[in-house]
């Protein structure tokens, strides 16, 4: 049985990786690269948590907290570091069944917090008196890069193929056209290519691609770790020496990746917003980095196998919807089972 992968960001390094670790019957193949642009997995924040508001969500994000914790290979391969997590709810969300979900993965890791706590222990300014955040004491951040860097060494080393080509197009077969001119045949074919995959399948127009920006700021913020708050679309974690990764959600939608550049606007704005939630002044006001890059999004948000419609053995796995990292560990799992039980 012959697998092709295109894509060797986060999605497709792992799903390689969990196909050789479920069979070694199967002949994969990874083809990825000549695009000559950074990927989301090479930039992307890393961020992991197991709550999430959706409990569906969750419980692939607490599954996948909870593999990479138990399993020592998963944390040396991400460089997995855990400084807890808080997540502020935004005021139409009722928590409990996230919790209980998150719970039953990582007993004890999940506690609730009032409006005093906010302010007293993570100094949050403006909170309503009605404000919920969840505290995860098993959560923090990871690098998607070396992750997906070692899941492919890891495969190479174990006998799949990894081809640094671009793919042309997806032809019927299933087969692809590479950008050198070759056709390349499988019995399957997974199109894992991220913020490109809409150009090279057609979902039905449900896949589309967005921006998201982040800075690194020189800014003092003891004793926060890895925290969102939907209350103001703020996001961030500890980046190193006195420096923060900061980001707020980013409004351009349908971008093309190589064209994705920086939002200058943004920028500013998540200075203001970090002013008046959390009380402090950046050091200086030019953030020591700045990251545009894009990523694909569902419906449903969510890296899954999907079958694409009218053309047999092409999936794609893709759909990460800007939080592919909290869940790629259970949802390559899950697809790479799924897709054995079609072989
Ligand atoms: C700035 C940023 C911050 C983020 N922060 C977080 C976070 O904190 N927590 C979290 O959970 N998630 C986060 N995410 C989301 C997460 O990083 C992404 O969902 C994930 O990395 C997507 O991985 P992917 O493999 O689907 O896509 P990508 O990493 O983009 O990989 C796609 C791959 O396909 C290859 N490719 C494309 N076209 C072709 C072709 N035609 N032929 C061959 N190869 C091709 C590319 O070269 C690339 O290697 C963030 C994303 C970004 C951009």
């Amino acid at each position: 049985m012959r697998v092709g992968v295109v894509g060797g960001g986060l999605a497709g390094a792992l799903l390689a990786w969990r196909l050789r670790e479920a069979s070694d019957r199967l002949r994969v193949e990874v083809l990825t690269g000549g695009r000559g642009t950074a990927d989301a997995s090479a930039v992307s924040g890393g961020l992991v948590r197991g709550f999430e508001p959706d409990p569906d969500a969750g419980a692939v994000a607490a599954e996948s907290l909870a593999e990479l914790r138990a399993d020592a290979r998963l944390r040396d391969w991400s460089g997995y570091r855990e400084i807890g997590s808080l997540y502020v709810l935004s005021d139409d969300v009722d928590p409990a069944r996230s919790v209980q979900v998150l719970g039953e993965r990582l007993p004890g890791s999940a506690e609730l917090v009032g409006a005093a706590r906010l302010r007293r222990d993570y100094g949050l300014r403006g909170v309503r008196e009605d404000a919920v955040g969840v505290v995860e004491r098993h959560a923090g951040y990871l690098s998607p890069d070396r992750l997906r860097g070692k899941a492919l060494d890891w495969s190479a080393d174990h006998g799949v193929e990894v081809v640094r080509t671009g793919v042309a197009s997806v032809r019927d077969g299933p087969a692809v056209r590479t950008s050198d001119g070759a056709e390349r045949c499988y019995d399957v074919l997974v199109v894992a290519a991220g913020a490109w995959t809409p150009r090279l399948v057609e979902h039905g127009g449900t896949l589309r691609t967005k921006q998201i920006q982040y800075g690194v700021y020189r800014i003092p913020l003891p004793g926060l770790g890895s925290f969102v708050d939907d209350d103001t679309g703020l996001y961030g974690r500890p980046w190193g020496a006195g420096t923060f990764l900061l980001g707020l959600g980013c409004d351009r939608w349908d971008v093309a990746p190589e064209a994705v550049r920086p939002d200058p606007a943004l920028v500013g704005r998540v200075l203001d917003v970090a002013r008046d939630r959390l009380g402090v002044t950046a050091r200086d006001p030019v953030p020591e980095r700045v990251v545009a890059s894009f990523d694909c999004y569902g419906p449903p948000a969510g890296l899954r196998l999907r079958p694409v419609r009218g053309r047999p053995g092409v999936f794609t796995f893709t759909g990460g919807s800007g939080g592919a990292v909290k869940t790629i560990v259970a949802a390559s799992r899950s697809a790479a089972s799924d897709l054995l039980n079609t072989l």
